[in-house]
């Protein structure tokens, strides 16, 4: 047997492999064979389930004083096109979706230093109070250490207050990718991965649970992926606080970078090399507004178990070129499950079954 096949086979039987074996399998391994692999783990896991959440976002305004390269989201103050939500408007959002049985409200923005501390409180109250069975997943880690910085308040005191305003989960966004030397040409203002993973961390202590991403297919290497792999699955082993791992292709439109994004064969092989390596994380998620609906209907056949949501209407990810469709109706999205072969499951935010 060659090593490929011996580390397939030993993933198959349920043993942890370490970076540098799905180094070798992410370089050496036939596609087939990493989808194969990754199909027979998502499968012991959850047979032909595909799961799959109604949901709405919010994204409250779009000025941050930071600067991402890849970031075609951000706006200056007074810069054309840019905005903060006034709290009535965020209740109009709310209000304007009332009669639909969403499950979970995603609130995610820039880092605008002008909105003062009681905004957010206020923001998560009036969602709450409008909402009050559904899950808010709210505010980056990215937000938590700005907050942080700019109110001088700790940041378990931030995730208490929020906690008692509405707050339910935390989103992934912000991680990026964790290698310093990229993060440096990325999104040099940004807190640290190490700083990242330490808000999850203190997240999960205080039984927030969490997802967690990584941004692939821009100037990153196979080593860095699983770098960045590695210390997601070192922190969930320490607290379990993880929910699920999003790997979200780069948008290579509308931003300074310039790289090309991944293909179809490069998301295909990462849903895999997620589901082989991160044997602690229980989902993992092919996000059809930054893959496409096709690519995201393969990702199941390939590792992943999730579809995310109806999510209208998605700003961060179209902002950066993604052409798929703003939101989708619940009709729609199970459809596109059962038409990739899977049984489409409603869930809630915490992925159980509705
Ligand atoms: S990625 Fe986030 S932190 Fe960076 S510029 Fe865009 S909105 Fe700001």
């Amino acid at each position: 047997m060659n090593k490929v096949s011996y580390l397939l086979n030993k993933v198959r039987h349920g043993v942890r492999i370490s970076p540098e074996e799905a180094l070798l399998l992410a370089r050496k391994a036939q596609i087939h064979e990493l989808g194969r692999t990754a199909f027979s783990v998502r499968s012991r896991m959850y047979k032909d389930k595909a799961f799959f959440i109604y949901n709405q976002h919010l994204n409250y305004t779009n000025i941050c004083s930071n600067a991402c390269i890849f970031c075609a989201y951000s706006r200056q103050e007074g810069e054309e096109g840019a905005y903060t939500m006034s709290v009535d408007q965020i209740r109009k959002a709310v209000l304007d979706r009332i009669h639909e049985p969403i499950d979970e409200i995603h609130i995610v923005g820039g880092l605008n230093p002008d909105i003062p501390y009681a905004y957010y409180l206020d923001m998560l109250s009036a969602v709450k109070e409008l909402r009050p069975k559904v899950r808010i997943k709210a505010f980056t880690a990215v937000e938590i250490a700005f907050l942080s910085a700019k109110y001088g308040l700790t940041r378990k005191r931030i995730l208490l207050d929020f906690v008692q305003a509405g707050l339910d989960a935390l989103p992934g966004g912000g991680a990026e990718v964790f290698a310093p030397r990229l993060r440096r040409r990325l999104c040099p203002e940004k807190l640290s991965g190490e700083e990242w993973l330490k808000i999850h961390e203190l997240a999960h202590s205080l039984n927030i649970p969490t997802n967690c991403t990584l941004l692939f297919g821009h100037i990153e290497a196979w080593e860095d992926r699983l770098e960045h792999l590695n210390a997601l699955r070192d922190l969930q082993d320490r607290t379990n606080g993880f929910l699920c791992f999003i790997p979200l292709p780069y948008q290579p439109g509308s931003n300074d970078l310039k790289a090309g994004g991944p293909d179809g064969l490069d998301m295909t092989r990462m849903w895999a090399l997620s589901r082989i390596f991160l044997d602690n994380i229980p989902h993992i998620k092919a996000y059809w507004v930054f893959a496409g609906i096709k690519a995201a209907q393969v990702g199941l056949w390939c590792g992943a178990d999730d579809f995310d949501g109806t999510i209208v209407e998605e700003k961060v990810g179209h902002a950066a070129g993604a052409d798929t469709p703003k939101g989708l109706d619940i009709d729609s999205l199970k459809h596109h499950i059962l038409a990739a072969g899977f049984i489409p499951v409603h869930r809630d935010s915490f992925f159980q079954p509705r």
